[in-house]
């Protein structure tokens, strides 16, 4: 088994009331399971296909969050139990969100991603399309908008990571007194193995941590 329990144990005392999702993308059902019995309730999945298939077979109580890039065809797969989606990352995509969550007679929470690295890679929206999303979402019930979810530069640079994060909680802090948002804008999604100690320390309520808790992936471990 892969799983570092004593890295688990460790993290948890320091993120003090800091959510930890559990990132257990390609990582096999005893992974999650091992975790799960020490008292993790939070997973991150990033490929609906896959988690899917493990929130089938796995306990019901666990908190699923979808951290990919989401495609619109796919929202319905997850409707039925996704406990936060956080790379919503456009206002067509967040209508989908809804229309799916309806047939359910759920209310789904989801983080509008931004985009703070300068890499061009990363989804997410800007501040206007933040605002559009916004103000669009007060027209959809069946979605709560609660916060926003982001990535940083991946680099060596620490000053420069800590300068997104500080960007993208300045922006949090920003929106958070827009009239447009109902009361529910709680949760900064930010942080990952590699910085989420500045993370934290920036101002996140929310980090997901995979490979420190899980161990490296690989390519075999891909397209589970
Ligand atoms: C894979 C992934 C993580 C976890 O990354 P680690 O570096 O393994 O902690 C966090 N967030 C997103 C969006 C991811 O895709």
């Amino acid at each position: 088994m892969a799983v570092n329990i004593e890295k688990y144990n460790e993290i948890r005392k320091e993120l003090g009331r800091v959510t930890l999702v559990a990132v257990s993308k390609t990582k096999p059902n005893e992974d999650i399971q091992a975790l799960y019995e020490l008292g993790q309730r939070d997973f991150g999945e990033n490929y609906v296909q896959e988690l899917v298939d493990k929130q089938a077979v796995l306990p019901k109580d666990i908190r699923w969050h979808f951290i990919g890039h989401l495609q619109s065809n796919k929202v319905k797969y997850i409707a039925p139990f996704v406990h936060l989606i956080h790379g919503v990352d456009s206002f067509k995509l967040l209508q989908e969100i809804h229309k799916q969550a309806a047939k359910h007679d759920r209310i789904i929470d989801c983080l509008l991603q931004v985009h703070i690295a300068q890499e061009e890679t990363k989804f997410g929206m800007d501040e206007n399309e933040l605002e559009e999303a916004l103000a669009g979402a007060s027209g959809l019930p069946h979605v709560r908008v609660c916060g926003l979810m982001g990535m940083a530069s991946f680099t060596d640079d620490q000053a420069k990571v800590r300068n997104e994060f500080r960007l993208l909680k300045t922006l949090f802090d920003k929106i958070g007194e827009w009239p447009v948002v109902n009361g529910e804008w709680t949760q900064l999604s930010m942080g990952m193995s590699g910085d989420y100690a500045l993370a934290i320390e920036e101002g996140s309520t929310m980090v997901r941590i995979g490979s420190l808790l899980f161990g490296a992936r690989t390519y075999s471990d891909k397209g589970i």
